[in-house]
């Protein structure tokens, strides 16, 4: 396994807030054929999208993170920024999946997987039906708007154009630890102002 060659193989642990990576997480497939390609975990791509939560979380911003990986690479990453650009709409999987034809040069981004931090609402579960993600994997349920098979199916639901595969509940715990602590921030910070 070559590890002195991990800058090339894994361009995105090159610009990644701190975030060393180490090859002995990875695997490699297609060794035979001289073109290595990383096969990571999906926990690896869950920890980065966590990073992008912590983002959100700095600036005040309910803590949900996203990535999005093509051929094992992450290629575009973000976050939620409903309160700084003052847009409902700003959630971390829209601005995902609106950044990501400039990154590929086509509206239909299929093969493209998306990691994010809490399920799916409904507009972010129809637009990655609409784009045509292949899959997404996410890490705390929404028992009351999760659309990705909690509260609804919108990602399976038949009849649709195309179906999202899911996979539910990875690393739950943490980013649900995340989510927790910024309400009892918020909360804490409620409190003080008013005493
Ligand atoms: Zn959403």
């Amino acid at each position: 396994m070559p590890s002195d060659d991990s800058d090339i193989l894994f361009p995105s642990a090159q610009d990644s807030d701190g975030f060393e990576f180490d090859s002995d997480d990875a695997q490699f497939v297609g060794e035979d054929d001289g073109e290595l390609k990383p096969l990571l975990g999906d926990d690896y791509y869950m920890r980065a999208a966590l990073r992008c939560a912590q983002q959100a979380a700095d600036a005040g911003e309910v803590p949900v993170g996203a990535v999005a990986v093509k051929d094992g690479l992450i290629i575009a990453r973000s976050w939620n920024q409903v309160e700084l650009l003052k847009d409902a709409t700003a959630h971390a999987e829209l601005m995902l999946i609106a950044s990501l034809p400039q990154i590929i040069g086509d509206w239909r981004l299929d093969g493209i997987d998306i990691y994010v931090t809490k399920e799916p609402c409904a507009m972010c579960a129809g637009a990655m039906v609409n784009s045509r993600i292949r899959r997404v994997v996410f890490g705390m349920r929404d028992p009351r708007c999760g659309c990705a098979g909690t509260a609804l199916d919108i990602t399976g639901f038949p009849g649709m154009l195309h179906n999202v595969e899911v996979t539910a509940g990875l690393m739950e715990e943490e980013c649900k630890e995340m989510f927790q602590t910024f309400f009892r921030t918020v909360r804490a910070n409620a409190r003080k102002k008013k005493s």
